[in-house]
């Protein structure tokens, strides 16, 4: 089955301006990540991670840390095309997902050993070079509970040069604006402005 047969079937392509597939972005040399501000029923972050010409997708509730003892919840979802990367936009009330999308991070990733195995193991060990996220990450895959129809993951910075002790949610008040538009999440969902940047792949 086409892995991203669910991403299709849970969206409306005739409401949504959400990417419908892969067409478009080429996979690159050097695999991206992406994270995505979404302020939907409830607001979190996607972090998207490129594999076999597919984002790996997950919704971390309360936004990445840059503290190691912090362990944030990362919910995993469908996988998304590469399109997706470069979208960001408002997804109309009442779709799946409904609310406002902004590239929030936007870079390249390295997975520790190999990224199958890692999935399949529930470790998953990565370097981020984004704009903002960088250094050395964990997920976690925790033990799931009966009944649960998703998969729950820990994200977790390690002890690096870019992890700090302290406030390592700052960042997510800090950091308010889009990487590809320069943005905030209301000008965003008002429309206009600068258009987003394409990411430029190597
Ligand atoms: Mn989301």
């Amino acid at each position: 089955m086409d892995t991203l047969t669910r991403y299709r079937s849970m969206r409306d392509f005739a409401k949504t301006t959400e990417p419908k597939d892969a067409a478009k972005t080429q996979a690159s040399k050097r695999l991206r990540f992406v994270i995505q501000k979404h302020d939907a029923t409830r607001l979190h972050y996607d972090l998207r991670l490129e594999l076999d010409g597919v984002f790996k997708s997950w919704a971390v509730t309360r936004g990445p840390s840059l503290d190691p003892h912090d362990k944030r919840l990362a919910v995993e979802v469908e996988d998304h095309p590469l399109d997706y990367g470069d979208f960001e936009g408002t997804i109309p009330q009442g779709e799946y997902g409904g609310g406002t999308v902004m590239l929030w991070d936007r870079g390249y990733w390295t997975p520790e050993g190999d990224a199958r195995d890692g999935l399949k193991t529930g470790e998953l060990k990565f370097d981020l070079d984004g704009e903002r996220l960088k250094g050395s990450w964990v997920l976690v895959r925790m033990k799931g509970r009966k009944g649960e129809r998703r998969d729950n993951w820990l994200l977790i910075k390690h002890h690096d040069g870019w992890s700090v002790d302290d406030g390592g949610a700052a960042i997510l008040d800090e950091e308010t604006t889009s990487v590809a538009s320069g943005r905030t999440m209301a000008a965003i969902a008002e429309g206009g402005g600068p258009t987003p940047t394409r990411f430029m792949t190597e």
